[in-house]
């Protein structure tokens, strides 16, 4: 059962790891960090995602989701300590608070599946997302003019 858990946790963390690993690619002070993604299993990081034994092995020893979990700490501390990354991220259209947030920030973000706009999962709680509104809308006028 534990190995469930933590098979699991991997996978919230591989996602988390190929979303700001785009980020990272974009950015081209990001080579050391980068760098750092290197000793985690190549097909981690690819589609679609399968597990080698060797990597259940270490899922069950907790090797791989804490070696997972610290490459994603290191690039997150990039992240934001980069203005060129930060420059890329989110805010929130339904409070507008300054806050940059990014889609591989779990906990607080959530992004839209259809336009990939980011916003605070309590904000974007039961409402629809204003970027995809507003492009209907906007096709709406078209259609109708
Ligand atoms: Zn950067
Ligand atoms: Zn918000
Ligand atoms: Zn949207």
């Amino acid at each position: 059962m534990r190995s469930c858990l933590s098979l699991s946790v991997l996978q919230e963390l591989r996602e988390q790891l190929i979303s700001i690993k785009k980020l990272l690619k974009a950015c081209r002070l990001s080579k050391r960090v980068l760098a750092e993604f290197e000793p985690l299993p190549v097909h981690l990081m690819e589609e679609p995602l399968f597990f080698s034994m060797e990597d259940l092995q270490k899922v069950k020893k907790g090797q791989l989701v804490a070696q997972a979990r610290a490459v994603l700490n290191y690039a997150m501390e990039h992240v934001e300590s980069c203005e060129l990354c930060m420059g890329r991220g989110f805010i929130c259209e339904f409070c507008r608070i300054k806050d940059v947030i990014f889609p591989f920030q779990r906990d607080i973000c959530k992004q839209c599946a259809v336009c990939r706009a980011c916003f605070h999962i309590e904000c974007f709680l039961g409402k629809r997302c204003p970027k995809c509104t507003r492009i209907q809308s906007r096709t709406k006028g078209q259609m109708n003019s």
